[in-house]
């Protein structure tokens, strides 16, 4: 494979990258899980830096209230509502052109996260949960794929890079999720820009190296605060008895098949994740729920407004119901308007 070798120039001039390195990222391909702050950031620098292609998966749509920090989405993206997902691929492409880009509106659940991470050769959590992040987990371990942990809440950020069968997973330093609600969010607590760009560039590195299979791999946890400008790492350990990557029992990735209504945290919404993936014909439900409530439908996603409930509908079926926090609730609003 030839390279650009103009255009990567100043990053061939960086010894520990050189033409060789370079030759690498071009043959390797990363999925960015989460395209919020923490996926822009990484996915940005890795298409920048030359990586071959770049998997993206979000299951959210650009609002306002993002623009502070997510630093690949613009005022018009949030104007039109677009999926996070389907905008970064957009500007994405327009910075290099040579990378190959798929996006992926959904969300990351037991059925479909095996073949998300199938085939990549590295996965960066650009995540806002730890459900997922243990699916991820998971789904790399079951299947020898290398993933860049990353977290952030308001100024501090935390990271590290998880080799299967090589140093610990997520699970070995960090046994269970945080139970729902223990923790405050990035919806509670608040977040700067600073602090998910700053993470984002960590994890891009980590990934680097990965493609680049380089010796140089950190395997610390690594704490990030840039208010006060200090990072501090921690030594980490891999367990015998971690569930995942000690006994291979893959308690996330079997959690198969359920409906599910996740109360968002801090949002007041609920999201509603149907049984079975299936194709919403959503330009023909626009038009049969205009006759009850209020519709638009920008091509990727249905925004639907009626008894004071807000509901955006994905092509997979996945929605998002604003105005409760009560599940019950919102299975009513997506039985009598999509159906189940
Ligand atoms: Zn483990």
């Amino acid at each position: 494979m030839t390279v650009d070798v103009e255009r990567y120039s100043r990053q061939i001039l960086f010894e520990k990258i050189g033409e060789e390195g370079q030759e690498k990222l071009a043959r390797g391909s990363a999925l960015v899980v989460g395209c919020g702050a923490l996926g822009a950031a990484a996915a940005s620098l890795l298409v920048r830096a030359g990586v071959g292609a770049v998997r993206l998966v979000d299951r959210d749509v650009v609002e306002a209230s993002n623009l502070h920090r997510q630093i690949l989405f613009d005022e018009a993206d949030a104007a039109a509502r677009l999926p996070k997902a389907e905008a970064a691929a957009r500007h994405l492409r327009a910075m290099n052109a040579a990378c190959r880009i798929e996006a992926f509106t959904v969300d990351v659940t037991p059925r479909n996260v095996e073949r998300l991470v199938a085939g990549v050769g590295v996965v960066v959590d650009g995540l806002d949960n730890f459900e997922a992040r243990y699916l991820v987990n998971d789904a790399c371990v079951s299947a020898g794929v290398p993933w860049v942990y990353g977290g952030v809440l308001g100024a501090v950020g935390v990271t590290m890079t998880i080799l299967p069968g090589d140093g610990p997973c997520l699970r070995c330093v960090f046994p269970e999720p945080p139970a729902p609600g223990t923790l405050p969010t990035c919806d509670t607590q608040g977040v700067i820009g600073p602090a998910p760009v700053a993470i984002g560039a960590l994890e891009a590195v980590e990934a680097c190296k990965v493609l680049m299979g380089s010796g140089e791999v950190r395997r610390e946890l690594a704490y990030l605060d840039v208010w006060e400008g200090s990072l501090r790492t921690v030594r980490v350990a891999r367990s015998p008895s971690c569930p995942a990557c000690g006994e291979r029992r893959f308690e996330f990735l079997s959690a198969k098949a359920h409906s599910t209504a996740a109360a968002l945290c801090g949002r007041n919404s609920v999201q509603i994740t149907p049984a079975t993936e299936a194709a919403i014909p959503l330009e023909r439900l626009a038009q049969e729920l205009a006759r009850a409530g209020s519709v638009s439908f920008n091509g990727f996603v249905l925004e639907f407004r009626a008894e004071g409930y807000e509901l955006l509908l994905f092509p997979d079926g996945r929605a998002i119901v604003k105005g409760t926090s009560e599940a019950d609730v919102a299975r009513g609003v997506y039985a009598r308007y999509v159906g189940s």
